[in-house]
């Protein structure tokens, strides 16, 4: 699969990367994976204000809540979940069928919810404040 590696040293350069990759990236799911401090949820400030669907400052983690819906982008935090049974009460497809960009942390815990088509983003840490971030398309874009 061909993927796309990028390196910020900042959060600001985190936030600028993901409102440059709304424009870029194809509509749909987009999987943002890494540890805890990674910049996920960093990342996903960047694509809701480049999507213009909120203002990056108003983007807060869903870690407590699971779901922050901005309209075009829902931006969905998995950590707290532990089984298929409780993501499915979610109705995430619903979501997956009307958002345009679907950000989902911790979702690569739960492949079989997941579109088979998406997009993967894989942070890590590379010192304090430098972090590299691998884009990738997973399976067939016709398919989406
Ligand atoms: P996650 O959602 O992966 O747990 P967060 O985005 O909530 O991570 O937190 C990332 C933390 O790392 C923030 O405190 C942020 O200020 C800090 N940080 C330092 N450098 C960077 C960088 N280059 N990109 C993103 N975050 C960074
Ligand atoms: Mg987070």
């Amino acid at each position: 699969m061909p993927s796309v590696t990028y390196n910020t040293a900042s959060d600001a350069e985190t936030v600028a990367l993901g409102c440059h990759l709304a424009a870029t990236l194809t509509p749909g799911v987009i999987l943002l994976i890494g540890n805890l401090g990674a910049g996920k949820t960093t990342l996903a400030k960047g694509i809701v204000s480049g999507a213009g669907a909120a203002a990056a400052d108003d983007v807060a983690s869903p870690t407590f809540t699971l779901i922050h819906d901005y309209g075009e982008v829902v931006h969905i935090d998995l950590y707290r979940l532990e089984t298929e049974r409780e993501v499915e009460g979610l109705g995430l497809d619903e979501i997956f069928d009307r958002a345009k960009f679907t950000l989902i942390e911790w979702g690569e815990r739960f492949p079989a919810l997941l579109p088979q088509t998406r997009t993967e983003i894989t942070l890590s840490t590379v010192s304090n404040d430098e972090r590299s971030i691998v884009v990738r398309t997973v399976g067939d874009p016709e398919d989406r």
